[in-house]
């Protein structure tokens, strides 16, 4: 059994418990690993607690050296991970292979953004009382507890990793029980890298190894990301405490093309906003809105290129669509196509096993037109190759057919009528809107959503900011006197 990274060391589970890691594509065991208890994350806390005030000590300098050390090793180590990620996630290759190289251009931003100037140092404050001086500093928040999803195993933790030991805050990384595997090849990376012993714990576990994070009273800081319900959870433990949290939650993401848009750019974009990563990505852009002029030239072109996409073990050359992560995720991804229709969605393509495919958790790309506003698959998020079809005239109708929805992670918008984009963009209620394409991801761009999909950002210099508290200083210049209590002298 994997053991866990707590204090620098590698220790069994104080429980004793274990559990098994699945290839999500021959549904075997590939690995065990600890289900941390309580008694698991009380340690850590306590490493990363004692670890605290020499990592906070360090300079900029030191912290960039060795985030740029971390980004080297997993470099190094591209492929090797890359072939753990696959086998975990079940994603194609070169995916797991890009996830990889963003994953070392986090820890190499964070490197260059830990010493920026404004970051950390003292900033003034103007005051309109010229008796005081005033500045501000931004200060490393603690010990941040970090709760990771399957989706994107090491770049999920390396959003947060980065950015954390980039201010000076040390941490517990709780990656997913069902894609652990990459996580603990970061403890091994940073060790090696020189990093402080406790800086850096992780306790592999499911979601009670969470819920005991969230809850432990020396944690400062709960950044999660996952599920609205299990952001719900966390956020309520959290309170207890009055913890700092921010939450990347899940989204149900529009699309909208104009008649004006070019029908293969628009197809390309369509697609990989819904079919990269089988669709498991929190900003999918799971709903098409198409103006009517376009729908049925757009629609066949889809879904004759939806019917070519190849399907098969992400090891293998020129799989596109791998696996679902879980048996659990894709009985309830099949669930949901069962619902679509019996909601009286049009099945397009797709909702099926893919022939020749026995055993894994693989499903065809699916794709339904005429979803009703209120049916599930509209309202929803599936987090799977599943995409929902609605078709509008008029701009203003696009425009509330995609804020029609509890989510605000994300939106795409395609035409070739900028300023028509802009207007839509700033009309859009999310926080991440993407024009004339869908999902491209910049480490130096602010990340995450409004309503229900979430609270803060991750990324840029945003995500650095989730791990600094503001601290003011300010100063009464004693060549003045207060004179409140014991008068004016003159
Ligand atoms: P999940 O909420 O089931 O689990 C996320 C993590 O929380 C796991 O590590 C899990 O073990 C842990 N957990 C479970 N119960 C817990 C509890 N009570 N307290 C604390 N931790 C607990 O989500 P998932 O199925 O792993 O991931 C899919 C979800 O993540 C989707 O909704 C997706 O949209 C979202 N997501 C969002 C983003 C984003 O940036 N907004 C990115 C990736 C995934």
């Amino acid at each position: 059994m994997r053991q866990l990274h707590i204090g620098g060391t590698w220790r069994p589970p104080l429980s004793g418990a274990g559990l098994d890691v699945v290839d999500p594509a021959t549904e075997t065991v590939i690995a065990t690993v600890a289900n941390g208890g309580e008694a698991d994350i009380d340690a850590a806390v306590g490493a990363a607690r004692a670890a605290f005030p020499a990592w906070r000590r360090t300079s900029a300098t030191e912290r960039a050296n060795m985030l740029a050390a971390i980004a080297a090793a997993i470099t190094a180590r591209r492929d090797e991970l890359a072939r753990i990620e696959v086998r975990d996630n079940g994603k194609p290759l070169p995916e797991a292979l890009w996830d990889i190289d963003d994953a070392a251009g986090c820890f190499s931003y964070y490197a260059k953004l830990a010493g920026e100037p404004g970051m950390q140092d003292e900033v003034p404050v103007t005051l309109l009382d010229a008796r005081f001086t005033s500045y501000v500093k931004r200060e490393p928040v603690g010990v941040a507890g970090l709760i990771i999803p399957w989706n994107y195993p090491l770049l999920m933790a390396a959003w947060k990793v980065a950015p954390a030991l980039a201010a000076g805050a040390t941490c517990v990384l709780k990656p997913s029980e069902l894609t652990p595997l990459s996580a603990l090849e970061l403890g091994t990376i940073a060790s090696e890298a020189g990093l402080p012993a406790g800086v850096l714990n992780i306790v592999t576990g499911d979601g009670a190894t969470g819920r005991a994070l969230s809850r432990h009273p020396g944690i400062d800081k709960i950044a999660f990301t996952g599920s609205v319900p299990t952001g719900v959870a966390v956020m309520t433990a959290a309170a207890q405490d009055i913890k700092n949290v921010s939450l990347e939650l899940g989204g149900k993401s529009a699309f909208i093309v104009f008649d004006d848009a070019d029908i293969d750019q628009a197809v390309e974009w369509i697609m990989f906003g819904i079919f990269w990563n089988q669709g498991q990505v929190c900003s999918a852009t799971s709903r098409l809105i198409v103006q009517e002029r376009i729908a049925p030239r757009l629609l066949e072109r889809l879904v004759a290129a939806t019917r070519m996409i190849r399907i098969g073990n992400g090891m293998d050359d020129g799989v596109q669509l791998g696996p679902l992560v879980s048996r659990g995720q894709h009985d309830k991804v099949m669930r949901s196509v069962v619902q679509a229709q019996a909601d009286g969605a049009r099945l397009l393509t797709g909702g099926g096993r893919p022939a020749g495919l026995a055993r894994g958790f693989f499903m065809e790309p699916t794709i339904f037109a005429d979803v009703a506003p209120d049916a599930a698959l509209w309202t929803e998020e599936i987090f799977g190759p599943v995409l929902a079809v609605r078709s509008f005239a008029e701009e203003d109708e696009a425009i509330a057919m995609a804020n029609d929805t509890r989510f605000g992670l994300a939106a795409a918008i395609m035409s070739e009528d900028l300023a028509r984009c802009h207007r839509v963009a700033h009309a859009m209620e999310a926080g991440i809107v993407w024009i004339n394409c869908s999902q491209p991801t910049f480490t130096e761009a602010p990340w995450g959503g409004v309503k229900r999909s979430g609270i803060g950002r991750e990324l840029g210099r945003w995500g650095l900011e989730n791990y600094l508290a503001i601290k003011q200083v300010t100063r009464f210049d004693t060549r003045h006197t207060w004179g409140w209590y014991l008068g004016r002298d003159a």
